[in-house]
């Protein structure tokens, strides 16, 4: 074991993080909801394929969905009752998303995958791919897919760096669960066949880097507070001075980087033979009257999340899945957990900037904090005249949509938007041969 101290990577900004309204709040359980409504898209790739009816019943922990594709994972039940709508729903991200509905029946117990008896890499990623684990940093990428890259890798990087203002909920699992965040990490390096470990802390997290200290078979690198560490490539840079290319994934530089709450779910699928069917979120921001750390099932509506944490003290005046930097705004409260969930905001209005954008002044702040060198406002004006060619050109594709260009623009030009608006617009001239 060593310990030392991360590179710095050039450009990103410094956000007050805001963490203290719930940074000390251990993780509490949230009471099952008597309706789930589980989305079939719940990860990167192609939408999971429903293998349930309307009037099943079904056990916590069974199969509804199955994978489709390389790139997908399975779906379970989180709760024990009967399946009783499966309809495309309108969410709160104003996506059209295929749910199934599940009236839960309030009874106990759930089923289980049989234990496992032997514990090569292929079975350990078999295991995974079958529990429908996804990557839970954001980015919900089957993990069973990461953990079978074409080329030897050299290290495993653990993202503790949890940068994104408002989340605890990392935190709070490094020191609630440090032993089972190990066991996952131990599984996920066997399966890739690789002895380098680091983990990764931000320096607000002291309590969380003392708590990794202990295991000898894993570096722990004190990150300096700097947005966004948590995004792959800065935080590859940072552990290891590794520089991802343009164009280039992890695995081409020999790394391959998992959050610490992937690696709770491995633990746990591995270890304690549990489908996914749970998350870890922080529910913050001032207009929610208990900001809480929280453990809740898969398909929990947003409303019944609100009320455990005290419900609503009229003051918010927007709502944000995830982070205030990466998460996506809310249109209502329609909306139910999500495997990649992390966070459910309810900020005021003195915490979020409600200004309407003014024109581009061309001051290049936005180009100055871009932490992958873009220049945002020039992507921004060819995405709105239509000029997806040149928004590639000028490296849209590159964007990791971390949000920093526009968090400091002085015109709260919405550069996030417009830059994925042109990304999807890209991929999909991709797709149709252009
Ligand atoms: S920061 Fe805003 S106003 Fe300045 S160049 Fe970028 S988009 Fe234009
Ligand atoms: S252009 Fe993309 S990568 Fe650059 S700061 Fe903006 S959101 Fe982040």
């Amino acid at each position: 074991m060593s310990i030392k101290k991360g590179k710095k990577f050039p450009y990103g900004i410094h956000v007050k993080d805001m963490k203290d309204l719930c940074r000390d709040k251990p993780i509490e359980q949230v009471p099952a909801s008597d309706l789930v409504y589980i989305s079939m898209s719940l990860h990167i790739g192609a939408p999971s394929v429903p293998i349930v009816n309307v009037g099943d019943k079904v056990k916590k922990g069974q199969l509804i969905a199955k994978e489709n594709g390389p790139v997908s994972a399975n779906v379970y039940s989180s709760v024990n009752g009967e399946v009783v709508s499966i309809e495309d729903i309108n969410n709160g991200l104003g996506l059209r998303q295929k749910y199934v509905i599940i009236k839960n029946d309030k009874t106990d117990g759930e089923l289980l995958f049989d234990q496992m008896t032997e514990f090569s890499p292929s079975a350990l990623v078999e295991r995974i791919r079958l529990a429908g684990i996804v990557g839970l940093g954001g980015a919900g990428f089957p993990t069973a897919v990461k953990l079978t890259p074409k080329n030897p890798l050299e290290f495993l990087i653990i993202n503790g760096a949890e940068c994104e203002p408002y989340l605890n909920c990392d935190f709070r699992l490094m020191i609630e669960r440090t032993d089972d965040i190990y066991k996952g990490i131990k599984y996920t390096a066997k399966a890739l066949g690789i002895n380098k470990i680091v983990i990764g802390i931000e320096a607000n997290k002291p309590e969380a880097i003392k708590a990794f200290e202990k295991y000898d078979d894993i570096d722990v690198v004190i990150l300096k507070k700097q947005y966004p560490m948590g995004s792959e490539k800065h935080l590859i840079y940072c552990t290891t001075g590794r520089k991802v290319p343009t164009g280039k994934m992890p695995f081409d530089v020999g790394c391959c980087v998992h959050n610490v709450k992937t690696m709770i779910a491995c633990y746990e699928a591995i270890e304690l033979n549990k489908p996914f069917t749970e998350v870890y979120m922080t529910v913050s921001g001032k207009g929610v009257n208990n900001q809480k750390n929280i453990k809740t099932l898969i398909g929990t509506p947003y409303q019944d999340i609100l009320d455990f944490c005290g419900g609503l003290n009229g003051l918010a005046v927007k709502f944000v899945a995830g982070g205030p930097m990466m998460g996506k705004a809310l249109l209502n409260l329609n909306h139910y957990t999500r495997k990649t969930a992390s966070g459910l905001l309810a900020l005021t209005a003195e915490e979020t900037n409600a200004t309407q954008p003014s024109n581009c002044i061309n001051c290049a702040v936005c180009a100055k904090n871009c932490p992958m060198r873009l220049m945002p406002m020039y992507i921004e004006s060819y995405a709105l005249s239509g000029n997806f060619e040149m928004a590639e050109k000028y490296g849209a594709m590159n964007c990791i949509e971390c949000g920093s260009c526009a968090f400091n623009c002085p015109a709260k030009r919405s550069l996030v938007q417009s830059i994925s608006f042109a990304k999807a617009k890209i991929k999909e001239m991709k797709q149709n041969g252009r």
